[in-house]
């Protein structure tokens, strides 16, 4: 047996409903019984619930709609740390190699399974072995219950309606009670044009640049990037397909990092069906910037050598060491070669920041120039900068103050998610504010701003078609360094980049 990793400060679902022994028992007092048991271990460990799966059916459709399936959703995006069950066959009756989906969301989100007995970390093989063989009994009771999860499943792609949240240029509405996608206009018609634009020849930067310029908003950032356009051209949603198995979720890197990570998968892992939901751009124009990008894509090559656009540029600001690409999951990430130094970051997560950064600086050098900052501006800035950290500290007392509310009973679980996301939100601002004022004090170093906005201009323009090699140039034509951070159990894009521009 390992240690069992602490469970101090996580956030749970909790799972509950009666074991095949416990059939004819009446169901609502036995489910209270487990659930004080369950509360009084949550409390004893510090676990945080955030909210109760009640499974209420017996009998053959326990794992049919809803409350397993809403788990099982909940946990794939990532919501807990882990699930909180009386034991493990409450959750799962086994795990088919090739088909088990249950036991498969919990160790691809990194979810723990929490019982009162054991904590399982199915990423961790041996706790995958373990939960197999205390499976293994009712493994012919799952494959006939997992088929016809799966079907359910299937059926729910196939009404369009297993979509958590609404591309961009769609809205989620609910038809006969189900949730499809209808087109929400003022969106769908930058949709449109960034298929238009990209099929006449536009670049994908080029296209984010000029649907930004019109007043173009994503849903989730303040603006397109190169790689969200990419997404969504590639995106078979706007023909009116619906994709599944586009995502997967990761956790802990062997480096003993991260939380969470949603990695994309490659497109011929896709599953693609037919929805409901109406076409925004139709099939030929969608094909046409198919063929485009695919003529455009390099796909990484897997003969030993590293090609980073990154390579020698991106240090850990923990440990100085040059931080590495390196596939994990068919996914290129970047991480820092020290084992458990600092948490690693996908790729073109990354390479996106950088360039936005190269993006943001042209356009501030094309602005008319502030005066240089006297020493008193420069005490401004620091000053600020200490509010900042103050703020921090406040916004983190109350994220602790929102779990005690949830556990008074204060909060229901709707606000308690609103609250805690408004805080997480108000946390990343503040970063970002931070990096803003260090990089405006950094910016007022810059001495000669029209040729250097030259030099970054033609970087840019370049990029897009460049290979990794060239790219890695490019960027070293105008960068010197970057220092890379980013802590521990975080979001995959809470990193922060500390970008120093080559001086001309
Ligand atoms: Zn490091």
């Amino acid at each position: 047996m390992h240690d069992q990793p602490s469970l101090a400060g996580k956030e749970a679902g909790l799972y509950l409903r009666k074991s095949r022994a416990e059939e004819g028992m009446d169901t609502a007092e036995i489910l209270a019984k487990h659930q004080k048991t369950l509360l009084e271990f949550a409390r004893k460990n510090n676990i945080h619930i955030v909210e109760t799966y009640q499974e209420v059916v017996s009998g053959e459709s326990l794992y049919a709609r809803p409350q397993m399936l809403r788990l099982l959703q909940d946990v794939e995006e990532g919501l807990y740390d882990c699930v909180l069950c009386m034991d493990l066959d409450r959750l799962s009756r086994g795990r088919m190699k090739d088909q088990g989906i249950i036991l498969d969301s919990f160790r691809d989100s990194g979810t723990l399974i929490v019982t009162p007995e054991k904590t399982y970390d199915l990423s961790d093989e041996l706790d995958d072995e373990i939960a197999e063989m205390k499976t293994f009994i009712s493994r012919r009771e799952y494959k006939i219950i997992n088929k016809r999860l799966r079907r359910g499943l299937q059926q729910s792609i196939e009404d369009g309606c297993y979509v958590a949240n609404a591309p961009y240029g769609y809205k989620n509405v609910y038809v006969d009670r189900r949730p499809t996608l209808e087109i929400c206009e003022p969106e769908a018609k930058f949709v449109r044009m960034m298929f238009d634009l990209y099929a006449q020849g536009l670049g994908c930067v080029s296209v984010a640049r000029q649907v930004n310029a019109m007043g173009a908003r994503p849903h989730r950032s303040s603006e397109f990037s190169r790689n969200s356009i990419a997404k969504i051209l590639r995106n078979p949603t706007y023909i009116g397909k619906v994709v599944w198995n586009q995502k997967k979720h990761i956790k802990k890197g062997v480096k003993g990092n991260l939380k969470h990570i949603t990695i994309y998968q490659p497109r011929e892992k896709w599953t693609i069906t037919d929805g409901l939901h109406p076409a925004i751009v139709d099939k030929e124009l969608f094909d046409k910037v198919q063929s485009i990008m695919d003529g455009r894509y390099a796909p990484p090559k897997h003969d030993g050598t590293v090609r980073s656009p990154l390579a020698g540029l991106v240090k850990c600001a923990n440990c100085g060491q040059n931080m590495q690409r390196m596939v994990m999951k068919r996914q290129p990430y970047l991480l820092c070669m020290k084992a458990g130094c600092c948490a690693s970051t996908q790729f073109s997560f990354v390479e996106d920041r950088v360039l936005d950064y190269l993006q943001d600086t042209l356009t501030k050098l094309s602005l008319p120039r502030p005066e240089m900052p006297s020493g008193r501006d420069n005490d401004i800035q620091q000053t600020k900068l200490d509010t900042i950290k103050k703020e921090l500290a406040a916004a983190d007392r109350q994220k602790s103050r929102l779990y005690e509310l949830l556990e008074l009973g204060e909060y229901d679980i709707p606000i308690f998610r609103e609250r805690m996301a408004a805080v997480r939100e108000k946390i990343s601002q503040l970063e970002t504010q931070q990096a803003e004022i260090a990089r405006q004090i950094e910016d007022s170093k810059i001495e000669n701003p029209s040729a250097l906005a030259s030099r970054i201009r033609a970087v840019l323009d370049a990029y897009e078609t460049a290979d990794a090699a060239g790219r890695n140039s490019l960027l070293k034509s105008v960068i010197s360094s970057v220092w890379y951070t980013k802590a521990k159990k975080t979001k995959p894009r809470d990193f922060a980049l500390d970008i120093h521009l080559r001086s001309l």
